[in-house]
């Protein structure tokens, strides 16, 4: 029985300090933006985390909304 889909729930994406692409944890957070951009201090944004597996390497990624 084939699965495709390896460390349930992680995946593989390109880690820039391993320099390769290594199993990472990705979550979605819910973070506060308080930066005076024009942004509400209290809005909270989707945030896209992945963190590498193998040097725990975080990447954080604002997700863009509609
Ligand atoms: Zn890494």
């Amino acid at each position: 029985m084939a699965s495709e889909t390896p460390h349930g729930g992680g995946r593989t994406e390109r880690c820039e300090r391993c320099c390769e692409e290594t199993p990472h944890a990705v979550t979605v957070e819910l973070r506060v933006e308080s930066e005076p951009d024009g942004d509400p201090p209290f809005a909270r944004r989707p945030y896209r985390v992945s963190s590498c597996r193998e040097c725990g390497t975080e990447s954080v990624h604002a997700i863009e909304e509609p």
